[in-house]
């Protein structure tokens, strides 16, 4: 089935029920997760989002008798890079343009589109810098591959950008249709609910989905995807405008001598400083 309904962020016409984007989990690493994308054309066909590791991607490759088309490539970092070159061939790499990254045959940046028509895949590439300089995030038929910017119930480490890029690259994933599957790249989920739960120990949505992800996590289940509603329900690095986030990471930077988290970027500041020392 072709999809043409994905019309970009936020933009009327979104239609859910079009296609549902199908995507096969393959983990690597201790908590890494490769995403192949089912090519609605012709579903043995696939793309592979971040191959940090090319021999998970083929064993996956050859125990479902998929052939890979080509690569989507969300940011520098070996765990999302690794297995580019071996697995590349002929086939097209898309990657950020301003990254440094070997093996990327078409360079792409936000505003641009991937559009692999005989496969049946369109994506827009949005910037979403902050984990690093040039990250972005492929946004399509529902479903978004972002990386590690956005993570079930917290954001990437700010290894290169800074809180107001980590604010903006937040609000841009947030404010896709609130339905949008959102494939991030590790497994964080249960760590970072912890910690969700020392900011905002009363919300009641985020003390349900807590309880569903540890027994998710028990049964040896994965957390992602999750959705852009839920995130925006129970995450706290997309809720720095509820009063409760705020004076939460305000307590914590007056304790922590920081800058006081007095608007959304400063309070976006101060959670990721806590995270960073949260021991939960
Ligand atoms: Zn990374």
């Amino acid at each position: 089935m072709q999809d043409s309904g994905w019309r970009g962020a936020g933009e009327s016409g979104f239609n859910s029920m079009m296609t549902i984007l199908a995507v096969t989990t393959v983990p690597a690493f201790d908590d890494n997760y490769l995403w192949l994308v089912h090519a609605p054309a012709d579903p043995r066909q696939v793309l592979v989002v971040d191959p940090g590791d090319a021999t998970a991607v083929e064993a996956a490759l050859r125990a479902q008798g998929l052939v890979l088309a080509g690569i989507l490539v969300t940011h520098h970092h070996g765990d999302h890079v690794g297995g580019v070159q071996t697995l590349a061939g002929n086939l097209p790499v898309f990657g950020p343009g301003n990254e440094d990254i070997e093996g990327i045959t078409h360079p792409v940046q936000g505003g641009d589109r991937v559009e692999l028509p005989a496969l049946g895949l369109s994506f827009a590439v949005l910037d979403v810098p902050g984990h690093t300089r040039g990250h972005i995030a492929y946004a399509g038929h529902g479903a978004v591959f972002c990386g590690d910017t956005l993570f079930s119930g917290g954001c990437g480490r700010l290894f290169e950008g800074t809180p107001a890029q980590m604010y903006a690259s937040l609000g841009a994933l947030a404010a896709l249709p609130p339905e949008t599957q959102v494939y991030c790249a590790h497994e964080y989920t249960a760590s970072n609910l912890r910690f969700a739960l020392a900011v905002e120990p009363d919300n009641a949505a985020l003390v349900a989905y807590a309880a569903e992800v540890a027994e998710l996590r028990a049964a040896c289940r994965a957390t992602v995807p999750t959705t852009v509603a839920r995130e925006r329900a129970i995450n706290p690095f997309l809720r720095t405008t509820e009063p409760a986030v705020r004076a939460a990471a305000a307590g914590f930077a007056v304790e922590a001598g920081l800058n006081a988290a007095n608007d959304d970027i400063a309070t976006l500041a101060a959670l990721r400083e806590w995270k960073n020392r949260f021991r939960g």
